[in-house]
């Protein structure tokens, strides 16, 4: 009995990887030329880029274990680094959040944080990590109503918790889910050192984890169809029994994962369930060539009060190109790429003067549907793997987890809607 999986972004692929190491048959098909989906490859003038800068932290431990399940050298394909960002303000010091120290973890973050930012907001960072396991057992609120109450001064919020919440929940404050913002620090911050690492990959992004799913799903007798898209799924007496392509061939399947974005997905459903559709913010990432010999003093750099959010430094891959990413919607929306292009090099001038105020060339990708928005209501309405309707199963980064869209949550829903789906054709074996 082969499992149809509909969509080879990273969720996909981590189910299709669950369910062939299982020695369970399956049948991917992807609609584009490539796997990956939201976190794959994009060529720029002959070289490699992502399609939007990513980053990963050691806390992104289901991600790793994947990865190494299907035979990524993990120590190979990322720069694992102690956590270290310098939060540039118009109004303020720079902020650090940094583990660098030859203190222990946490007081290393303790002490930069009290060097860089003073007592108060280290004692205010303490509060609000005091008061999640509070949080957690109440109703969810915003972040920024999280934040009044927790009496944190303005400086914080601006300087740490919105460029914080912006960067992980993709969602301004005034909107973001409390609870899914203070697990993304639990789980970070509050842990030990190694799952605040940052991860930087050395590889594009397609080549780090979609390519090598895709070999490890083929070596195990699975089935891949790229440039194949489904138009609808069939049901016959309430059961699934296949789907049908754009180009009218019919997929016979008694067990589908839908593992396509949540748009696709409430069209794939449109005849059949009631689907939560969330709605769905945008991330633009602007990068520049500068010349080769061009560093940042450090691999990522905060940037608040600007319209650029974070500064990259992609040398690594190539030499002298930086990333700019600007999270969520604004003001950029409506700027020409010329236009956006020039304003962001002259924000980066400004801050390090000497990085010329042009850069030699520059490319911007607008992902108008990168992330569903992290709101409360949004966080609350996500639905689970298991439909109602028998042999129908969903995944992807917005299905309920306590995170907000990841890779990380993308293969943990993989992952877990896979298990699902074969605990429960064992026991129905029984
Ligand atoms: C610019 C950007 C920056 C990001 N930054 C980060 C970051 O720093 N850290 C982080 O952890 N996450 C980040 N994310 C989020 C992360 O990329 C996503 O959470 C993750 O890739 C979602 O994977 P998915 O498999 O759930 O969905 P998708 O990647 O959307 O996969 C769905 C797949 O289904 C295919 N498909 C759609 N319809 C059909 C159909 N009808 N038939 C067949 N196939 C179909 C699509 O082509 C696609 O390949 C970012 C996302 C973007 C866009």
């Amino acid at each position: 009995m082969t499992t149809l999986v509909i969509g080879g972004g990273w969720s996909g692929l981590a189910a299709a990887v669950t369910l062939v190491q299982q020695g369970h048959a399956v049948h991917l098909v992807e609609s584009a030329k490539q796997f990956g989906g939201r976190a794959r490859n994009v060529t720029w003038q002959g070289k490699m880029v992502d399609n939007g800068q990513h980053i990963m932290i050691g806390a992104y431990t289901q991600m790793l274990a994947m990865m190494q399940l299907i035979g990524v050298d993990t120590a190979q394909a990322f720069q694992r680094l102690p956590i270290d960002l310098a939060i540039h303000h118009p109004n303020y010091s720079t902020l650090q959040l940094s583990g660098k120290s030859r203190l222990p973890w946490p007081w290393s973050l303790a002490w930069n944080l009290l060097k860089s930012a003073g007592l108060n907001s280290l004692k205010s960072l303490v509060v609000l990590q005091k008061d999640i396991p509070r949080l957690l057992v109440n109703k969810d609120i915003t972040v920024l109503e999280w934040l009044l109450d927790a009496n944190q001064p303005q400086r914080l919020i601006e300087q740490l918790w919105q460029p914080l919440c912006l960067a992980t929940l993709n969602t301004q404050v005034d909107k973001a889910s409390a609870q899914v913002l203070a697990i993304v620090l639990r789980d970070s911050l509050g842990k030990d050192e190694p799952t605040a690492d940052l991860l930087i990959p050395t590889q594009p992004l397609g080549s780090l984890f979609p390519q090598a799913a895709a070999e490890y799903i083929r070596q195990h007798g699975g089935k891949l169809s790229r440039q194949t898209r489904i138009a609808d799924i069939v049901t016959e007496e309430g059961q699934i029994s296949g789907a049908i392509t754009t180009s009218g061939q019919f997929i016979d399947s008694e067990n589908i994962i839908i593992a396509t974005g949540p748009d696709q997905t409430a069209q794939l459903l449109t005849a059949h369930l009631k689907f939560p559709r969330p709605s769905q913010t945008p991330i633009t990432t602007v990068y520049l060539q500068y010349p080769a010999h061009y560093r940042l003093p450090k691999p990522l750099l905060g940037m608040t009060g600007t319209m650029s959010h974070w500064l990259f430094d992609r040398s690594q891959q190539h030499p002298g190109m930086m990333a700019v990413v600007i999270s969520a919607t604004g003001p950029h929306d409506t700027m020409s790429k010329e236009a956006l292009v020039q304003h962001v090099c002259m924000e980066v001038h400004q801050l390090l003067p000497d990085f010329p105020d042009k850069a030699d060339e520059g490319f911007v990708i607008r992902e108008k549907r990168a992330t569903f928005e992290c709101t409360v209501a949004n966080h609350q309405n996500r639905p689970a793997c298991k439909t109602r309707i028998p042999g129908l199963w969903l995944t992807g980064d917005y299905i309920m987890n306590a995170y907000p869209a990841t890779l990380e949550g993308a293969i943990r829903n993989g992952e877990q809607c896979a298990k699902l789906l074969l605990s429960h054709l064992t026991s129905s074996k029984l």
